[in-house]
């Protein structure tokens, strides 16, 4: 409640915003999660620039949540911002190819061993639409997701798992369709469920996070990706890992620093350094199917694509983040600052002696309050403590740390520095104490 009065307090000029937005806007925010924070309304912004923002009431932030990965690259790039402003003043949208993505496809190429690529407007259209290639080549119905995952507002994707059937997820707008005619849903970890699961040989694909980060950064257990791909193969179901968040494991995401060997992967966010692009890629061998039942040649090749997909600015962005920002030198500093900032909540813990842990993903981690690493999403989605998550967020926001509000997450980009990490200790510290009453 004192974190809340303070909040309100400090913010007038954002609260005053947040009011009038209420008259053209749901919940007065243009798009509807901009308001799941832990204050009473949200921050509206100025400007950002690396790891840092500055909201209409004059508060300068550090910001560990960089648009819950969507600028990972840290806001306002130097290595990518010029190269961005020069296409914008050449022309953005032409409905035809611009140079920059003969570069963009080698490199994804590189990156992440897959020779084939598609651009999309966001990660949910590069999930939709890698769904859609697989169930057309395959012909088969389902698709098989892991409880919790989310994959964006991808309607297959919306479902859980509840004693054996597959019903829609609560608290989504979901589809109107009944979720057990198009979706399986199985635990992350369980390999058996996942044999049982595949074994009909109706699943088109699974669309999986290679680690799962959106219940909270689960890892695999030794031997689970292995028996996913073997499983996978057997079965003739394609594999889709979604490296959208956990392109923070390395430049070709967890794909690339553990040679995994998806059919298909997609990736949005910072791929583009915040600009609305994602891309979808797919091997040699779902490149030879998708020849042999489309007419690529012909006129009318629909159900994929968009008018603004992969349009000259998304791929000067693109190109410029890959060459300039997330590069390999990028990943090793921010890998590095991340391990520091998991290693300064850690003391604060054993300090204070409290039943929490730390994960880390590369240069992602997050604070969880619970003793042990939870092994799949129904077992993470049974501790969130909702209450705390928002004591801890609200008072980091009261003292200049901006969260990602759905869980504990920090991002680092390469403009984070050591003494916002160390800033974040002490601050994590205080809010600690304080809740103690030490
Ligand atoms: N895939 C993953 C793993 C995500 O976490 C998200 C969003 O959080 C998406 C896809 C969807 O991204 P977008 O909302 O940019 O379409």
């Amino acid at each position: 409640e004192e974190e809340l009065k303070r909040f309100e307090e400090t913010h007038p000029r954002s609260k005053a915003l947040f009011e009038r937005a209420k008259a053209n806007f749901i919940d007065g925010v243009p798009m509807n999660w901009m308001v799941k924070w832990a204050g009473s309304f949200p921050i509206f912004v100025e400007s950002g620039e690396g790891a840092h923002f500055t909201d209409v009431d004059g508060h300068r932030y550090i910001d560990f949540c960089l648009g819950d990965t969507g600028s990972m690259t840290g806001h306002a790039p130097k290595g990518a911002v010029p190269a961005i402003k020069d296409r914008i003043d050449r022309g953005v949208t032409f409905m035809l190819p611009t140079e920059d993505a003969i570069w963009v496809g080698e490199e994804l190429n590189r990156r992440f061993g897959l020779p084939y690529w598609q651009v999309a407007i966001s990660a949910t259209d590069a999930n939709r639409f890698a769904l859609r290639l697989a169930r057309h080549i395959t012909k088969r119905q389902y698709v098989l997701v892991f409880n919790y995952c989310y994959h964006g507002t991808v309607d297959e994707a919306f479902a859980t798992a509840q004693e054996g059937h597959t019903i829609c997820r609560e608290g989504n707008i979901g589809p109107q369709v009944d979720p057990a005619q198009t979706t399986k849903v199985v635990e992350f970890n369980d390999i058996e469920a996942l044999e049982k699961a595949l074994a009909p040989g109706d699943v088109a694909a699974v669309l999986a996070e290679p680690v799962m980060t959106n219940i909270g950064i689960i890892h695999p257990e030794p031997g689970f990706l292995d028996a996913l791909r073997e499983l996978t193969r057997q079965t003739g179901t394609l594999l889709i890992y979604d490296e959208t968040h956990t392109m923070s494991a390395g430049p070709g995401g967890y794909t690339g620093a553990y040679g995994l060997t998806p059919d298909m992967l997609t990736v949005g966010k910072a791929i583009g350094g915040g600009i609305p692009t994602a891309v979808y890629g797919f091997s040699e061998a779902v490149a030879e199917r998708i020849r042999g039942t489309i007419d690529v040649e012909g006129a009318d090749v629909g159900g994929i694509g968009g008018t603004l997909a992969g349009n000259a600015l998304s791929m000067a962005a693109m190109r410029a983040t890959l060459e300039n920002v997330l590069t390999q030198e990028a990943y090793e500093r921010n890998i590095a600052l991340a391990e520091r900032f998991s290693e300064g909540v850690e003391s604060v813990i054993q300090e204070r002696g409290l039943p929490w842990i730390v994960k880390r993903l590369g240069c992602r981690t997050e604070y969880w309050f619970r003793e042990s690493p939870p092994k799949n999403g129904g077992e993470a989605a049974a501790a969130v403590d909702y209450e705390l998550d928002r004591y801890m967020h609200l008072y980091a926001l009261n003292h200049g740390i901006l969260m990602t509000p759905f869980h504990n997450m920090a991002l680092i980009s390469s403009q984070t520095t050591v003494e916002d990490i160390d800033y974040h200790t002490k601050v994590f510290r205080d809010s600690v104490d304080a809740l103690l009453g030490t």
